[in-house]
């Protein structure tokens, strides 16, 4: 249920979130250096009042999610191929969840184009009552018009207070496993993705976004238990990644690597479109508050 407070922090949260990409919209560019733009948009997001909900996932040609640079990327945008910028803006924990293609040498527009116009569709059919899967229906029509696939095994997903992905998928194809539908009070996340390949994506060795499993402190070394605290104070059950704790911890990223090897912490792996083809993204957040749905990240 959503109280009125929180609505108001929802909205608040988009508003953030569409000043960023109208400001920053252009900051992607060749050469520009990937762990700059990811600063860059975290920075503003506080600096506007929110807290990024997860840190800025950049993802680069056939790399389609869950990358954030670590503090020793010095890696820039390539010349060509298409770049997937995803952020979250939070306040007190009301979380919203954006993300737009970049097409660097404009090589790829026709895979911008059906992820975008797949979300366009898809965000105009919500309503309470509507099946999760009728979204998953439209993405895979706009697919076929476009002669591209939507790939399968990403999905949107409805969000809760520090819940991003709060266990209910919208698909992005006519999955007919998925039961849920639309409800009153509720905010969910629209993200349709797109490539030219398979239509899959498979978990790669690295990861560079982690998440607490539990406050559990017992097995924990002493500067392990600093970071714990840390982190439970500062981003609770939400994502965070090395950047945001290396000036506090100077071992940050050898700490946070033992603590996920010994399943301290929940990774979430690089997602890589299996056949190594270039991958689009559209994402926007949609809240339906008293029977009215408002799309807040627009
Ligand atoms: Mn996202
Ligand atoms: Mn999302």
């Amino acid at each position: 249920m959503l109280s009125e407070e929180d609505f108001r922090r929802l909205l608040a949260a988009g508003d953030i979130a569409r000043r960023i990409k109208r400001e920053l919209g252009k900051i992607a560019k060749p050469g520009a250096r990937v762990r700059d733009i990811a600063e860059a948009i975290e920075a503003r997001i506080r600096d506007l009042g929110g807290s990024p909900a997860f840190p800025v996932n950049i993802s680069i040609g056939s790399t389609a999610a869950h990358y954030t640079p670590t503090v020793s990327d010095n890696s820039v945008l390539p010349e060509s191929g298409l770049v997937k910028i995803d952020f979250g803006v939070h306040i007190d924990g009301m979380i919203v969840d954006t993300a737009y293609t970049v097409d660097l040498d404009d090589t790829y527009r026709v895979l911008v184009e059906a992820a975008r116009e797949a979300l366009d569709r898809a965000l105009s059919i919500v309503k309470p009552g509507v099946a999760l899967r009728e979204v998953g229906k439209v993405v895979q029509q706009v697919a076929r018009k476009y002669e591209v696939k939507p790939i399968r095994n990403l999905s949107g997903h409805r969000i809760d207070r520090y819940n991003l992905h709060a266990g209910e998928s919208v698909p992005n194809y006519n999955d007919l496993l998925t039961p849920w539908r639309f409800k009153d009070n509720s905010i969910y996340a629209i993200e349709p993705f797109m490539t030219t390949g398979a239509g899959m994506v498979s978990e790669d060795k690295t990861v560079t976004i982690y998440a607490l499993k539990s406050g559990k402190l017992k097995g924990l070394r002493s500067s392990e238990i600093e970071v714990v605290k840390h982190i439970i104070s500062e981003y609770k059950t939400l994502p965070f990644c090395e950047r945001w704790l290396s000036n506090r911890f100077r071992d940050a990223g050898k700490i946070l690597d033992s603590l996920y090897r010994r399943k301290f912490l929940r990774g979430y792996p690089v997602l890589t479109e299996v056949s190594g083809s270039p991958v689009s993204q559209a994402e926007d957040t949609v809240v339906i508050y008293g029977g009215e749905v408002h799309i807040v990240t627009r």
